[in-house]
């Protein structure tokens, strides 16, 4: 049986952990990251039981995959083209099992496996709930991606569909709204991996560099969509200063996605997609859009500044969206 964290030593649990990065990359307090002429991007993302993460539905090691790739999502929408690493607190109750710890550790080395970086370094404590702060450190490229950069006359364009991480979480939690309804298998499949395995969209920025008009200066706008695909541009536009208009004939869903309530909310704000969000002037929207075959023009943006309108009947489109801090 696996033993507690209570029954291991903090000294032993540092060293099982230690396994997780390059030899004596843990040994001491502070990790150093050598120096580069291109400026680091930093960001800091928790991963919280109950709320990002449950038992029912998330395994170790997706817990540890999803926390990296959450971090590395929002590297990549602010233009990052190489990961250095990430930092990792971890919080949990002494009876927390060391086989839970070490399914996530091996979950977060997956995803650095898969794009690059390595574990620099971190720290441990007991607390009431289990939880993960992750500190990801990446190289920017030749573009920095901002959300305050969309202009009118942009397009909008995501590189994929929506709502399939909601669903997977809604099959996984054998929710009432999905359990009657004949879905396509390759839908729920594709639904739960995307739930459970989400891909920080880091290749499409390296295809969204190779493939600007030379005409064109290096200036996009752009978020990911973690809080929902309507959050994200909500943001763009209110950053930006600017309103957009959206087609809801051109919502980006994937194929089998059924029609109407939920399958819409669900899409615009089911969250957790981890897509990325641009605001490109149409010529590098276009060539994009041959690289990235899953991505979609969801819109475009205008000088009505703050507003979201529906395209086809020209309404306001209701942003209330996710809350961090709301009641569920
Ligand atoms: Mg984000």
């Amino acid at each position: 049986m696996s033993p507690t964290l209570a029954d291991l030593s903090e000294a032993e649990l540092l060293k099982r952990l230690a396994r997780f990065a390059p030899p004596d990359q843990l040994s001491d307090d502070t990790a150093a990251v050598p120096s580069d002429r291109r400026p680091l991007l930093i960001n800091t993302d928790v991963a919280v039981d109950g709320i990002h993460f449950s038992d029912a539905t998330t395994t170790p090691t997706d817990v540890g995959w999803r926390a990296v790739a959450a971090n590395l999502s929002d590297l990549a929408a602010s233009g990052a083209v190489e990961i250095e690493g990430i930092t990792v607190a971890l919080v949990a109750p002494g009876r927390t099992s060391w086989d839970w710890v070490d399914g996530v550790y091996q979950g977060i080395s997956a995803a650095l496996g898969q794009y690059g970086g390595i574990l620099l370094g971190g720290d441990c404590s007991k607390g009431e709930q289990r939880l993960l702060s992750i500190t990801a450190l990446g190289r920017l490229g030749p573009l920095r991606i901002h959300r305050n950069a969309a202009r009118p006359g942009d397009v909008l364009v995501t590189s994929g569909p929506h709502g399939l991480s909601r669903l997977g979480l809604a099959l996984l939690q054998d929710d009432p709204s999905v359990r009657d309804i004949d879905l396509p298998s390759t839908l729920r499949d594709k639904a739960i991996a995307r739930h459970q395995k989400p891909t920080p969209r880091l290749e499409e920025v390296q295809q969204l560099l190779a493939c600007k008009p030379e005409h064109l200066p290096w200036r996009a706008g752009g978020t990911d969509s973690s809080d929902g695909l309507l959050s994200a541009v909500v943001g763009l536009c209110n950053s930006s200063g600017c309103g957009a208009v959206l087609r809801n004939d051109q919502l980006p869903v994937s194929e089998g996605w059924p029609e109407g309530s939920p399958w819409t909310d669900w899409c615009l704000a089911g969250g957790e997609d981890f897509e990325l969000v641009l605001s490109l002037p149409g010529a590098w929207a276009d060539v994009w859009q041959q690289y990235v075959p899953k991505s979609q023009r969801i819109g475009q943006i205008n000088a009505e500044a703050g507003v979201i309108r529906w395209a086809h009947n020209h309404e306001q489109v209701d942003t209330g969206g996710f809350d961090h801090f709301g009641q569920p």
